[in-house]
């Protein structure tokens, strides 16, 4: 079978590494100049690795992943610290990686705490099968009913609106016990970065036969050359390049709300955070929702000695943040950051030191009852197949699921044709 891959992302390639390894004829089309769509790299000259241009982590439990890395024979080369979590709030940092963390929270009474740590033990042990049902609540009502008012406006409430802004009341609970569920305190990282696994993956292909181009966008007429097409870009991107769809089938893909990644990075000689790796901000007239450090996760001696930190964000795409240039932003940013670290002379840093990245529709908002409206393989138009990260829910998009995404997409074209 001839079958065209739109999107070098982790979801593009490993559907792509699927079908190669099936002998068929597999040829990856990447709009970019460079693999890995969300985890594209950034490099300074001399960096022995390169960064994601978007903070990136495994989770322990991530088994597609670690599994492709395994099977690529890049296991040795796994790094599994154990960094730390914390929350900002109230002109503080507090430590939230533990049940013991938990139960030391200074913001909360003992008996608020008390109840959290309860609270998300259950959400721990739930099972997915049960967890799914939970859908059918926003976060918002669920969060504020069992862990109780004043938690929720401390702990959740800041992290759901930093996320979703305009949409946080609406995101389902299933979506939000996902994210408890799923952490590990250890994370895994490959020595080399994320790029390393991608140019494994893409080697892999080629050695079975597939081919990668780089720079080429598709358009309609693609379907006419391959025997099955799998996209794997945005939904809304696929609308444009196949304009005649029904509208029922339009309006179900655009009922889905995206938010775009807007991450600054910082690249400075000394530390802005101690020792936090993540760095949540839970007082929202902060501009930003987050700042996480990465090399207080993985070692700077990678990147010359500089460390790395990201000022997080996600936002609606009418945001203004999303007009400006790294310059405004970090002007705005300053004095916030200057609040978080007063000892830190950010008046001292220049337009080189900073570097911003844009990473579009990055996170879909999942609304209650999401699992009824999510997106399936098949669309529309005869052997052309969807999968992206709109089809990756309770769980996190990640690219752990991003690499299940691609099998499955793989698999159910294999089963579907009969091959
Ligand atoms: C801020 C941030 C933090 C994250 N943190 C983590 C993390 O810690 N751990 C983790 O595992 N995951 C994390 N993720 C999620 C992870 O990056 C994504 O889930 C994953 O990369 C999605 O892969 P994908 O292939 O589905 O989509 P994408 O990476 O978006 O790939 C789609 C590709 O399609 C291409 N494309 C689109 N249109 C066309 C066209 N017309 N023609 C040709 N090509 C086209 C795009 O250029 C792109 O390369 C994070 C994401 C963000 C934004």
């Amino acid at each position: 079978m001839k079958v065209a891959v739109v999107g070098a992302g982790f979801t593009g390639l490993s559907s792509a590494l699927y079908l190669a390894r099936k002998n068929h004829r597999v040829v990856v089309f990447e709009k970019e100049k460079t693999i890995g769509g969300l985890v594209q790299g950034y490099k300074e000259k001399n960096w022995l690795w390169a960064i994601e241009k978007h903070y990136h982590h495994w989770f322990t439990n991530d088994n597609f992943a670690l599994n492709l890395i395994k099977d690529l024979g890049l296991e040795e080369d796994l790094l599994i610290p154990s960094p730390l979590t914390s929350i900002f709030y109230h002109h503080q940092i507090s430590a939230f990686n533990s049940p013991f963390d938990v139960l030391a929270f200074p913001h909360l009474s003992f008996l608020e705490r008390l109840k959290c740590g309860v609270v998300l033990a259950y959400l721990k042990i739930l099972p997915s099968f049960l967890a799914v049902k939970l859908e059918r609540f926003t976060a918002y009502d669920w969060l504020n009913r069992y862990f109780g008012r004043n938690t929720f406006r401390i702990l959740w409430q800041p992290l759901l609106d930093g996320k979703f802004g305009p949409y946080a009341s609406l995101v389902n609970m299933a979506w939000f016990w996902a994210r408890i569920k799923k952490r590990t305190p250890r994370l895994a990282y490959l020595k080399g970065g994320y790029h390393r696994l991608l140019e494994a993956v893409v080697s892999e292909i080629k050695k079975s036969g597939g081919q990668i181009n780089l720079g080429k966008s598709i358009d309609k007429n693609i379907i006419k050359e391959y025997d099955k097409v799998i996209f794997t870009g945005p939904s809304s991107i696929f609308q444009k390049i196949f304009p005649g769809l029904p509208s029922d089938y339009r309006q179900r893909l655009s009922g889905i709300p995206h938010l775009h990644a807007l991450n600054l990075l910082l690249i400075t000689q000394e530390k802005i955070l101690a020792k936090e790796y993540w760095l949540n901000i839970n007082d929202r007239r902060f501009p930003f929702l987050g700042i996480i450090t990465h090399t207080n996760f993985i070692d700077k001696k990678y990147y010359a000695g500089m460390h790395l930190t990201w000022i997080a964000n996600y936002l609606p795409p009418d945001h203004p943040y999303l007009n400006k240039s790294k310059d405004e932003l970090f002007a705005i940013y300053k004095p916030y950051l200057q609040k978080i670290n007063p000892h830190f002379n950010f008046q001292r840093l220049t337009t080189n030191d900073y570097q911003l990245f844009l990473g579009p529709f990055a996170q879909p908002v999942f609304f209650t009852n999401y699992s009824k409206i999510k997106p399936e393989f098949n669309t529309p138009i005869n052997n052309v197949y969807l999968a992206n990260m709109d089809m990756v829910y309770p769980w996190d998009r990640g690219t752990n699921y991003a690499i299940e995404l691609g099998y499955k997409v793989a698999e159910y074209i294999l089963n579907t044709a009969g091959v």
